[in-house]
């Protein structure tokens, strides 16, 4: 019986098991969609990579001679949306089944198993293939609306798949190597960052496709795409990464800077949209950094490769069970009742403050911005000016060339806002203008003083992160991991209490003219 097989956007792994005969009984689909392409507002260079590597894709699997039905957003503007697609096609191609690989998304499964129910055809699911922690394992680690420790899932996958252990013991004794990874960069250490591998993909028919169908975008375009497009352009940012980047990884990992050309992208591989593409799997890229640390002779040290590690078998699947166990509750937290609208810069960069001005101006031009500035610039802004969660997570959804709901919204919601209460991190990451101060060079040219709490000029993180404090008393007081920042605010004494609680009032009045 002949077999209709979807493909969605981020699905374009060749290494899966469905590829693995030519069968002329099945038909593969990879459809631009405009419901995917305006579900939320996109980047522009988001939209034309991910178009860009599905029709590579499409041209791949062609090659090995797969029968594929590929459509570009002239093509399905026809049908009202993905089950309209599926259900026509199955029909013109005669197919009596219709396959899908899981989606990554809960928005996009719960389509597709509405679908199930109501057409005749029988749908199947199956496994992407891509996650190294299988999905029906989720539930052993990850308990609903459950405080859930990172580093006891890490260690669990760190011995689960034996990566950096020895017999049984992880590798030079420690778990955990990150107290290391806290450097910023002096003058030496600025000449020395490497030049990003950018790619020259062209982007062209894309972006006429995009504006002929009215598609709304943010970012600045671009005809040349810089990222992977395929995996094996996806092999080459690795094996750079590898190279070039992975030897200071774990050491410049928070750090941030305006003052070198590849201020942009640091030590960080950029590999997210591969990986979350799939033109990658994760076991390969920690593979591939394991085998470049041990013949590295000595070049790239344990702290380094461990950090790495912790990103790719910690962190990325820690995110995703927390997205999978937690949906569809997760998106409606708001623990702090946060609910300020996202300043107009968030769109255009047009901030006196440096540090947010740096990361939103980068995001708008790459669609890309290292972990640090999401978190703690961005993210840590968002947090302490108490902007909604809806709204933040729209922006990062939107911004990031690697921005899919089930890592972007753990990452927002409960990393950069707390907004879960605690199921994620056991405190907020919240901080003043000291930090950033400590981990970049923002605040040299800044036109806020960043040691000022309360002056005209004062760099407002700094009353903003107090009236956090006095605002959320009761529940911070409440959390013992709290208890250091609560006393200091009892310290302060009642007349400067005030000042900062009024300096802070004013900003949060006039948020759009920082
Ligand atoms: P590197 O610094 O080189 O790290 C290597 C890899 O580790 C990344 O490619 C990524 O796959 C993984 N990784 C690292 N940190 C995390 C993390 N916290 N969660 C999941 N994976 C991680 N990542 C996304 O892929 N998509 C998102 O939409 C996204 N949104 C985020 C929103 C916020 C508020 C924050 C704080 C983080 C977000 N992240 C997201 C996580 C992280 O910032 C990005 O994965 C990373 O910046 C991508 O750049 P890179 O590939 O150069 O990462």
């Amino acid at each position: 019986a002949k077999q209709l097989r979807l493909l969605l956007g981020d699905q374009l792994n060749p290494l899966h098991s469905w590829f693995q005969n030519v069968d002329d009984d099945v038909v593969y689909v990879i459809a631009e969609l405009k419901q995917e392409a305006d579900y939320t507002k996109h980047h522009i260079k988001k939209i034309t990579a991910f178009f860009a590597a599905m029709e590579a894709f499409a041209t791949y699997l062609k090659e090995q001679e797969h029968h594929v039905c590929y459509l570009t957003l002239d093509d399905t503007k026809v049908y009202a949306d993905l089950p309209d697609l599926l259900t026509t096609l199955a029909a013109k191609y005669g197919c009596e089944t219709i396959y899908y690989q899981q989606p990554d998304e809960y928005r996009l499964r719960n389509q597709l198993q509405q679908m199930a129910k109501q057409i005749d055809l029988p749908m199947f699911e199956e496994d992407t293939e891509h996650f190294l922690l299988p999905f029906e394992q989720l539930r052993e680690h990850f308990t609903p609306k459950k405080h859930v420790r990172m580093e006891t899932f890490y260690r669990f996958m760190r011995k689960r798949f034996d990566i950096l252990m020895e017999a049984g013991k992880p590798q030079g004794g420690a778990w955990n190597y990150d107290s290391n990874n806290r450097k910023s960069f002096n003058a030496s250490d600025l000449k020395q960052i490497p030049r990003p591998l950018v790619f020259n993909n062209p982007a062209k028919s894309y972006l006429t496709r995009i504006e002929d169908h009215n598609i709304n975008t943010i970012g600045e375009s671009s005809e040349q795409i810089d990222y992977p497009i395929n995996r094996q352009q996806s092999l080459q940012l690795l094996n750079y990464f590898c190279e070039h980047q992975l030897p200071n990884f774990g050491n410049f990992q928070d750090a941030m800077t305006v003052n070198s050309p590849y201020s942009w992208s640091l030590y960080h591989s950029r590999l997210s949209f591969s990986l979350n593409c799939k033109m990658i799997t994760p076991l390969e890229v920690i593979q591939t950094a394991l085998h470049a640390f041990i013949h590295s002779q000595g070049v790239i040290t344990l702290p380094q490769i461990e950090g790495f590690v912790r990103q790719i078998i910690g962190w990325r699947e820690y995110v995703r069970g927390m997205y999978w166990v937690n949906m569809p509750d997760y998106s409606e937290q708001n623990f702090l009742s946060a609910n300020y609208d996202l300043p107009q810069y968030f769109w255009d960069g047009q901030t006196k403050m440096q540090c947010l001005k740096s990361a939103i101006t980068q995001s708008l031009e790459h669609a890309y911005a290292h972990h640090i500035q999401r978190l703690m610039i961005t993210g840590n802004f968002s947090l302490l000016a108490g902007i909604s969660p809806a709204q933040v997570d729209e922006w990062y959804l939107g911004i990031y060339i690697d921005a899919i709901e089930w890592v972007e919204l753990p990452n927002t919601r409960s990393m950069a806002l707390f907004a879960d209460g605690g199921w994620i991190a056991t405190k907020p990451y919240a901080a003043s203008g000291n930090y950033v101060n400590k981990m970049s060079d923002y605040c040299k040219n800044c036109r806020y003083k960043v040691k000022e709490k309360i002056s005209e000029d004062a760099c407002p993180l700094n009353s903003l992160y107090w009236n956090f404090i006095d605002q959320h008393y009761d529940k911070f007081s409440k959390n013992p991991r709290m208890s250091f920042p609560v006393r200091n605010w009892d310290k302060i004494n009642s007349e400067q209490k005030i000042a900062i609680r009024e300096k802070a009032a004013n900003i949060l009045s006039n948020l759009d003219k920082l």
